[in-house]
């Protein structure tokens, strides 16, 4: 089966008028995490990344399987509160109010080019707010990779339009 249609949709998720994209029928399936990871590797094996940052919580699930094929190390950008050593924050926009996301103050060495990943983007602010903390951080952002984007929505091209390479495995209107 393909990847797109491995994905389960739940309507009305988690609130009235949201087409939740659920991806855990993606991933328990071998053929399908294997397309996914296969994918990620085949689109950066000849970008230069250095590192995978990948964004709680959907992030940590491919970031680290991509970075093993890469043959790369991965950093965590989490929500706040959770990273036991010095950190760098940085808030950003949610469709309605606001998040802060974190990542440790050493996990990026100055210059890396640093690879951001997470399952799907929407409306882009979890992903601009991840670009932010990487370059606070000291990072080069070379790519921002999710296996769904909706593009409706607007967010891939928000990236684009930062001047940060963006890049899907598939999209739903
Ligand atoms: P955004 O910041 O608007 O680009 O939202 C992206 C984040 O919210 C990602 O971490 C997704 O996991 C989650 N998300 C947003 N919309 C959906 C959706 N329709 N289905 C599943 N996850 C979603």
């Amino acid at each position: 089966m393909s990847i797109k249609s491995l994905i389960r949709t739940i309507p009305d998720y988690p609130k009235k008028g949201i087409m939740f994209r659920d991806i855990t029928t993606l991933f328990s399936d071998a053929d399908g995490l294997r397309d996914v990871i296969d994918g990620f590797a085949a689109e950066y094996q000849d970008k230069n990344i250095d590192v995978i940052a990948g964004i709680e919580a959907r992030g940590f699930v491919i970031g680290p399987a991509v970075a093993v094929a890469l043959g790369i190390g991965f950093v965590t950008v989490r929500k706040k509160g959770k990273l036991p050593a010095e950190t760098i924050s940085v808030e950003y926009d949610l469709e309605y109010g606001s998040d802060v996301i974190e990542i440790h103050k050493d996990s990026i060495k100055p210059g890396q080019r640093v690879l951001i990943m997470d399952d799907l983007i929407a409306t882009g602010g979890t992903a601009l707010g991840a670009i932010d903390l990487v370059e606070k951080a000291g990072g080069d952002v070379a790519g921002c990779a999710f296996i769904i984007d909706l593009p409706d929505l607007g967010g891939a091209q928000k990236i684009r339009d930062r001047g940060v390479d963006e890049f899907h495995l598939v999209e739903f209107e």
